[in-house]
């Protein structure tokens, strides 16, 4: 079950409607261009009411969001008129479809085929002609986490989702020296599937197929950015060799009894010094370890980094310090805004990225590790004008699926599951409007002045900014 509007009408919509929200002495001429970035996610227990379900099969516990976000609208004259600057991102997301289902890569592709595919293309091709004139339409995806973008390229067996490299290859030294160049995409993927029958493509090795394991659900190109689950994923990674090195473990075994046991004592110890609670078990099933705690942990507050290099033997505390400075400072570079050097930024990562697989061999380089450290410098040079991918976050989606759950609770009908979905989706609606947006007061986001940051990452960081 799904409540949802024609991806065309809610842009048209939504255009219109920011047009309105302009100063009424504003200028412009038509053709406008107006670009946005879409994306998706799914969500799970949610709660279960004592409602009428009109179908027995409604996933009523899951939801999956389509949304979008508007960046900015040129004119004819790309004169810039309007840009998206919404220090808030829950204000930021227009919703298109909310489906009732599990996130997995049949209900994804019921979406998608459904509602989003058959429009794109016409939209982009053709734009949206509003009384006033016409507007074309520049669509990028970049809003949704690591296990979306195995769904929506059908590659969820690769080690990257943006080059074919094997798991051997990731930490090839002379490859990493080279560069790992971006080279899937969509259409990629769909020859490899159209040049073979179903039953040969089955037979095939997970190399030989690159990864693919089913026909790509988008129908353009995906830019797997991810910046906002970035940060949580490589302070899991940098948090698991802290684990080895201070158990002594050196085969790359992140379940194994002593690691865990190692876990247990370092997460002890940090909670003790630091007041910081890393990896330990939370209320909701998961850990304690939230993007907030790794960014606080990356910036070295509450001497993180010195209690760190208590528990791990001497010869390792200069690795670890460079690993933690150098990522820190990637990982903010790539979470920014700002223009970007990006034949520093390369460089800085290729070194991060040699000193990390030559001083510890036996550790595996986790996907998001690579993705950072191989293609962040060429995502930022092609994809954003050489700036910094904080735009393309997948924060927004993320943080209306947390209005999902709020809104089921408290503000909606709860007598029927589709009148609760609808009285959702209305309220997601509301909350973006251009126009309603105009009178809630928002705070501007306080520029940041870095001046609790340690001296050796702010250096770094302001040689790679322009
Ligand atoms: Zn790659």
């Amino acid at each position: 079950m799904g409540v949802g509007i024609s991806y065309i009408s809610i842009i048209k919509q939504t255009i219109s409607r920011l047009l309105e929200s302009l100063p009424t002495d504003s200028e412009f001429e038509f053709p406008l261009t107006f670009s946005a970035t879409d994306g998706l996610d799914g969500s799970g227990s949610h709660q279960v009411y004592n409602q009428i379900q009109e179908s027995p099969d409604i996933g009523s516990k899951n939801f999956i969001l389509f949304a979008f976000k508007p960046l900015a609208i040129h004119d004819s004259a790309n004169k810039l008129i309007w840009e998206n600057e919404r220090p808030n991102p829950q204000f930021q997301i227009r919703p298109v479809t909310l489906l009732a289902a599990k996130e997995n890569s049949e209900n994804v592709r019921h979406l998608m085929d459904t509602y989003i595919n058959p429009y794109v293309a016409d939209m982009e091709e053709n734009g949206i002609l509003l009384s006033q004139g016409l507007v074309r339409i520049k669509l990028l995806r970049t809003m949704f986490d690591g296990k979306m973008a195995g769904i929506l390229s059908g590659a969820g067996g690769a080690h990257c989702q943006l080059c074919t490299a094997t798991f051997k290859q990731l930490h090839d030294v002379e490859l990493i020296r080279d560069g790992f160049p971006i080279n899937r995409s969509i259409t990629s993927a769909k020859e490899l599937f159209q040049s073979v029958n179903e039953v040969e493509f089955l037979s095939l090795s997970s190399n030989d197929r690159l990864g693919l394991t089913h026909q790509p659900i988008s129908d353009i190109d995906i830019i797997c950015s991810s910046p906002l689950h970035s940060y949580l994923c490589i302070f899991r990674w940098f948090m698991t060799l802290v684990y080895h090195l201070q158990s002594g473990a050196r085969k790359w075994s992140p379940s194994s009894l002593g690691i865990k046991n190692s876990m247990k004592f370092v997460s002890g110890l940090l909670m003790e010094k630091t007041g910081m609670k890393i990896d330990q078990p939370s209320s909701d099933g998961g850990t304690t370890s939230t993007g907030n705690v790794a960014r606080n942990c990356f910036l070295d507050k509450n001497q993180f980094l010195y209690w760190v290099c208590s528990l791990i033997p001497t010869e390792y505390h200069e690795n670890i310090k460079v690993i933690h400075t150098n990522l820190s400072v990637c990982l903010r570079i790539y979470n920014s805004d700002r223009e970007i050097n990006t034949e520093r930024l390369d460089n800085l990562c290729k070194d991060t990225y040699e000193y990390i697989v030559i001083r510890f061999p036996w550790a595996n380089i986790s996907p998001t590790l690579h993705k950072l450290l191989a293609h962040s410098s060429e995502l930022i040079r092609t994809c954003n004008n050489s700036h910094g991918l904080k735009v393309f976050s997948e924060e927004a989606v993320e943080v209306s699926n947390k209005l999902v759950r709020r809104y089921r609770e408290h503000l909606a009908r709860k007598m029927s599951f589709s009148l609760n979905t609808r009285d959702i989706f209305i309220r997601l609606m509301c909350n973006s409007d251009p126009v309603l947006n105009m009178y809630r007061k928002f705070t501007k986001a306080s520029k940041k002045t870095h001046s609790s940051e340690p001296p050796d990452q702010e250096i770094l960081f302001s040689q790679l900014t322009c």
